[in-house]
């Protein structure tokens, strides 16, 4: 069944020292309301005013997202009442978005393809509301964290240009590696992207699943609703148009009430805000102090580098492991340098959930120990587990190989290749006899007693020698 799927995409941005409208920190802390001010919760008499650092990395975010730019901006007040939004009203643009018209290129199967942005605008966070005791239906009470209002967000809305759950979770990996890049969000940040997704089947209405708040999640979600309404169709039964909430601890979505439409919201002019004129040269100038970006750095690595794609790919969608790779590449064979750091490193750190920045190893540590296997003085699987010895005890590679015994040096492999033989007589037997197979056991065995130190090309060489 043909599925269509669009998203919004709100992103905290989380470069700035302070709030979107008001001098309280842009940041995450413990105690509740404890930095928010007058502005932020929108009492009389309080003046809002624009944040310039967030207006400039909004910019840099359309840019990358290649959007088109309207010559001036300005906010809008979005009327709604909520716990969450004590003065009535939320602060967003609606009319004229800072960018419009932008484009993403995912690759999917393989093949290229686009996902049009159709808007990205600013607007300030409402509080955080918490419910205790339950989900929004079953809470015995309810808390709400004024913490969070008027950090500023950057709100991302596609084309319904997605075809499935898999271009889905494709578009927000491509979507955080390059606000990584950017250094605008913090992915550790809790709610630093929440994601509203529009679904619908071929023929039926669209159905809206709110604030899905983990990245993993959003592929679950779309994949249960693509079941749930499939379910619907067949029983005869109709789809409605609504709003769906995710719950991620069951797994399911709840419906929430029927879906209200944009323009059923009140949206006026803010007059507390200026206008802020958007020229050619200003855009010019943010654009020209922007990072290198993945797609840029992909065609570099392997260009430059001559890294395969696959690995120029899996390297560059982390920043943290583009920089990484630069590091070590300097220091050793950058396709040698590729290989094992979008192979074995990047999985053990997925497996910790680490970023390289966070792990405590250092990029030359990842040089000296590539110089040992290189050198011969490590096998390819020692190699293996001296990274994960690294990663779990923050060492540099000569004391792990020496602590752990990773290192040929300390083998006598001819005496160990003696004592197997001498174990397995019959084997030997078999071998002289001209069985193959006879021969992979007996290095088998010697894999086995020498605990990976030594590689099976060099063990079977090592037993030749001795059979002459
Ligand atoms: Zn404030
Ligand atoms: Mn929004």
């Amino acid at each position: 069944m043909k599925v269509k799927i669009g998203l919004e995409i709100h992103v905290a941005i989380s470069n700035t020292k302070t709030k979107l409208f008001c001098s309280c920190p842009n940041k995450v802390v413990k105690e509740p309301n404890s930095i928010c001010c007058p502005t932020c919760i929108g009492l009389p008499g309080s003046k809002p005013r624009v944040n310039r650092e967030v207006i400039n990395s909004a910019i840099g975010m359309a840019s990358a997202l290649n959007c088109r730019f309207p010559g001036e901006m300005f906010f809008s007040r979005k009327v709604y009442e909520y716990v969450d939004l004590p003065k009535g009203y939320q602060v967003t643009q609606y009319e004229l978005p800072l960018g419009r018209e932008g484009l993403i290129q995912i690759k999917s199967d393989g093949k290229l393809k686009k996902i049009r942005i159709t808007r990205i605008h600013l607007e300030e966070d409402p509080g955080k509301i918490i419910h205790v005791g339950g989900d929004i239906t079953r809470a015995k009470y309810t808390l709400v964290d004024y913490n969070r209002s008027g950090v500023p967000l950057c709100e991302i809305v596609t084309e319904p240009d997605f075809k499935s759950p898999e271009e889905v979770r494709l578009f927000l990996a491509k979507l955080s590696s390059i606000l990584d890049y950017l250094g605008v969000y913090d992915a550790s940040r809790e709610g630093a992207l929440r994601v509203d997704a529009n679904i619908s089947l071929e023929g039926g209405v669209r159905v809206e699943i709110k604030n899905i708040t983990s990245f993993k999640d959003v592929e679950t979600a779309l994949k249960y609703e693509i079941v749930r309404q499939g379910n619907l169709v067949k029983g005869g039964k109709k789809v409605e148009r609504e709003t769906r909430a995710w719950n991620s601890a069951l797994k399911v979505t709840k419906s929430l009430r029927t879906k209200e439409e944009e323009s059923e919201y009140g949206y006026i002019y803010d007059g507390d805000l200026p206008k802020i004129s958007l020229d050619r040269s200003k855009i010019e100038v943010i654009k020209n102090k922007m990072p290198e970006l993945p797609d840029q750095r992909f065609r570099r690595f392997v260009r430059d580098y001559h890294l395969p794609e696959k690995v120029a790919e899996s390297i560059v969608s982390e920043w943290d492991l583009a920089e990484l790779f630069e590091q070590v590449a300097k220091g050793i064979d950058p396709r040698l340098a590729g290989t094992w750091i979008s192979g074995y490193l990047k999985k053990t750190l997925n497996w910790h959930g680490l970023m390289f920045r966070e792990s405590g190893l250092k990029p030359e540590w990842i040089v000296s120990l590539l110089k040992m296997f290189k050198a011969g003085k490590i096998t390819d699987r020692n190699a293996e587990m001296a990274i994960r010895r690294m990663v779990e005890e923050k060492r540099k590679p000569e004391g792990i190989i020496r602590k752990h015994n990773l290192g040929k040096a300390a083998l006598d492999l001819d005496s160990v290749v003696k004592k197997v033989l001498d174990k397995n007589k019959q084997a030997l037997e078999d071998y002289k006899k001209g069985e193959e197979k006879a021969l992979h056991f007996l290095v088998g065995q010697v894999m086995r007693e020498t605990r990976g130190q030594a590689d099976a090309g060099e063990i079977r060489k090592a037993i030749l020698k001795l059979l002459k």
